[in-house]
């Protein structure tokens, strides 16, 4: 081979190799922008999600945080007034002010559990116990299911091992499948406020996992939902955003859990996920 053609080999090979890397730093570039965005859409898709579901549950809470606040400011009424008299009654006074800490503690609890649900925030795991995160979103959910007129029913199993996850993130989760579960008994009023029953449980669900499920008495999905109902902007609702099952999938996901739907003999449905235990 001259010198000539093998010059003109090494240039068109290095035109190459530039064009080849060129070709994959752009390439690099675009997924890792698109996986920024995708990133930053789910994290901003949660929380819309989570704004627009607090919006909901707020009303009701406000209620509820107004139980402990005028008690607290009844007690405070009587102490100051107590203290008034010649001889006060110190044992009662200090009744008054532990009930007047006690209803303090309740209401800071509501706010600050609000508060947390309101902040947008990146999944921050620690070791859990499933069984509080349920109760606390049990708590949450009180209100609102007694303005629906909704028996609400738990059977959490005091066994259950802990796992490694966000409490926040499945409280939403927790949240939005209660949300959706009496959405959907919302329609049973033919059968009366007892046909509305809302039942959460938790359990070992294998070696690995622990689960949670979400049970209503609605009427189920319809078969042809069923493939999309975990789709964003997926919603069967006049007012629905359809982001509730998203959100909760990418949570779960994100956790290393599994999320899916099933049908109860009764017609209604319910919703499993699970979450790694901490130990697996
Ligand atoms: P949204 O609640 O805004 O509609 P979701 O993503 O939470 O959004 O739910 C998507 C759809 O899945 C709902 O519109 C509804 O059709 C269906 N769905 C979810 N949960 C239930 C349920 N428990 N019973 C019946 N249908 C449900």
């Amino acid at each position: 081979m001259g010198q000539p053609v093998l010059l003109s080999l090494l240039v068109l090979l290095a035109v190459a190799q530039g064009v080849v890397l060129a070709y994959w730093a752009i390439r690099d570039r675009r997924f890792r922008s698109a996986h920024r965005a995708a990133r930053h859409l789910h994290s901003a898709d949660t929380h819309a999600g989570r704004l627009a579901l607090v919006g909901e549950i707020a009303g009701s809470i406000a209620h509820e945080i107004s139980q402990p606040l005028s008690a607290i400011l009844t007690n405070a009424d009587a102490a100051e007034n107590l203290l008034g008299e010649p001889d006060p009654p110190l044992d009662e006074i200090r009744r008054m002010l532990a009930d007047i800490r006690r209803d303090d503690l309740r209401a800071n609890d509501i706010v600050r559990h609000l508060h947390s649900l309101l902040k947008r925030r990146e999944l921050q795991t620690t070791m859990l116990d499933l069984n509080e995160v349920a109760a606390t979103a049990l708590s949450l959910i009180q209100p609102v299911a007694r303005k629906r007129l909704v028996t609400v029913r738990s059977c959490l199993d005091p066994m259950l091992p802990p796992v490694r996850g966000d409490a926040i993130h499945l409280e939403q989760v927790l949240l939005n499948l209660m949300m959706n579960a009496m959405d959907a008994m919302a329609s049973n009023t033919a059968n009366g406020a007892a046909e509305r029953i809302l039942d959460v449980t938790t359990d070992r669900y294998d070696k690995y996992s622990a689960a949670i499920t979400v049970t209503d008495t609605g009427p189920g999905i319809a078969a042809a939902y069923r493939p999309r109902i975990f789709d964003s902007f997926f919603s069967t609702k006049q007012e629905g955003m359809g982001l509730g099952l998203a959100i909760a999938r990418t949570i779960v996901h994100a956790h290393g859990g599994k999320i899916w739907q099933e049908g109860t003999s009764a017609g209604g449905a319910a919703f499993k996920f699970t979450i790694p235990l901490q130990a697996a």
